[in-house]
């Protein structure tokens, strides 16, 4: 199968969607690999280290004409124009995006939509929201201490003590979970929340304290329960009394990492801004929930501001700002996901009874296959 690996085109997006080991791994199954001429530069990777895994280095419409092709993000209108009717398409497509798929649909495009993959162990290893999340707390927490105007971890100098800075994790899934640990790693005492009460052990054995806030009725131990692992949202009097929970550690942070998506749903709101008016001066908001609107709504998305005396990251593309290992790591998912679908002989076939392929699936025969 000829296999197309076009240079992303989103501003700010400098991952590509195959490296030159998976494309090694390719060429070896009898796949040929087309790479748009400089398609990983922006992450550190030469054209000749693809020809060297044995791709072929081609311009952007031989890329885009190719059987499958393999992208970061969803296909711009311009792009769209480029694929063969019937074409395969695989990356993070964004499948909450209705107009979106409706526009890969009526390019006839066969597409999967990584995102879609469900949490479970077999497809752990092609799940690309996990390992872009797992970067981008690593990612915050270092953007919070290049912000910070203080040290994290407790020092103790000739000319005195400075004090271990005090880090809040709002949201605690597989990026909450990293920003605890490289939080932990730099020094700092770390205080986090979840919706899900199961996240308690997971933050205690990272070494941070879980910030309590009990159930009182059933609907809100429900909705605390989610669905297929995501958070649902939460009745307003549970988040009322998180609220006050959050808002006295918040005062007290110099850090607050705030991570808490709901799927297909603008973030929840967890830092006020009379909480961030009651911060100390110098403090730092780093905000992993920028692309879905921020849990801060003093966020800007895609900035960095100041606000009462309080510095706000809105970055939206953190796994990007570390696009070598980032890429690395999608390629690797995507790789795994397309022997679901590549056959033995070099061929394509859509398996009938894989719950993976059935969920990433968003277009086929000119359908909309999952729409939202
Ligand atoms: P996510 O990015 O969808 O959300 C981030 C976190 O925000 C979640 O932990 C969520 O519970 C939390 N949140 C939502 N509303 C909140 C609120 N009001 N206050 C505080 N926190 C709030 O999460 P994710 O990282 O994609 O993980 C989602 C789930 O999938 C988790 O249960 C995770 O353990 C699970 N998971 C399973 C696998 C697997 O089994 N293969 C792999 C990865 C993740």
């Amino acid at each position: 199968m000829l296999i197309g690996v076009p240079q992303e085109t989103t501003a700010g997006e400098a991952r590509v969607a195959a490296t030159p080991e998976t494309v090694k791994k390719l060429v070896a199954q009898g796949h040929a690999l087309r790479v748009q001429q400089g398609a990983g530069l922006d992450a550190s990777v030469t054209d000749e280290a693809y020809a060297a895994a044995g791709a072929e280095i081609v311009s952007r419409e031989v890329a885009f004409g190719s059987d499958l092709v393999l992208k970061v993000r969803a296909p711009d209108a311009q792009e769209l124009a480029l694929f063969k009717p019937g074409a395969l398409l695989a990356g993070m497509l964004n499948p909450f995006d209705r107009d979106g798929l409706q526009r890969l649909a009526q390019a006839r495009l066969t597409a999967f939509a990584l995102e879609a993959a469900p949490r479970t162990t077999r497809a752990q290893s092609m799940d690309v929201l996990s390992s872009q999340a797992n970067l981008a707390g690593y990612k915050a927490v270092m953007l919070a201490a290049f912000h910070y105007q203080r040290l994290f971890p407790m020092l103790m100098t000739a000319a005195g003590t400075i004090k271990a800075a005090r880090v809040v994790v709002l949201g605690v899934g597989v990026a909450g979970l990293q920003a605890i640990a490289t939080a932990k790693r730099l020094g700092a005492v770390i205080e986090a929340s979840d919706v899900r009460p199961s996240v308690k052990e997971q933050v205690e054995s990272l070494g941070a304290k879980f910030i309590d806030v009990p159930f009182e009725t059933a609907e809100e131990r429900e909705a605390a329960e989610g669905v297929g692992g995501y958070a649902r949202p939460m009745p307003p009097s549970w988040l009322a009394r998180q609220q006050l929970e959050v808002a006295k550690r918040v005062a007290q942070a110099d850090v607050v990492i705030t991570t808490a998506l709901i799927p297909g749903r603008p973030a929840p709101v967890l830092v006020t801004e009379e909480m961030v008016r009651a911060m100390k001066p110098g403090s730092v908001i780093v905000d992993i929930a920028a692309p879905a609107g921020g849990n801060c709504p003093l966020t800007e998305p895609g900035r960095t501001v100041r606000k009462h005396g309080v510095m706000l990251v809105g970055e939206t593309n953190l796994p990007s700002l570390v696009a070598a290992d980032a890429s690395a790591l999608y390629a690797r998912n995507l790789l795994d996901f397309l022997k679901l679908i590549l056959t033995k002989e070099g061929g394509f076939a859509l398996p009938a009874d894989d719950d993976i392929v059935t969920a990433c699936l968003v277009t086929h025969e000119g359908q909309v296959l999952r729409p939202g």
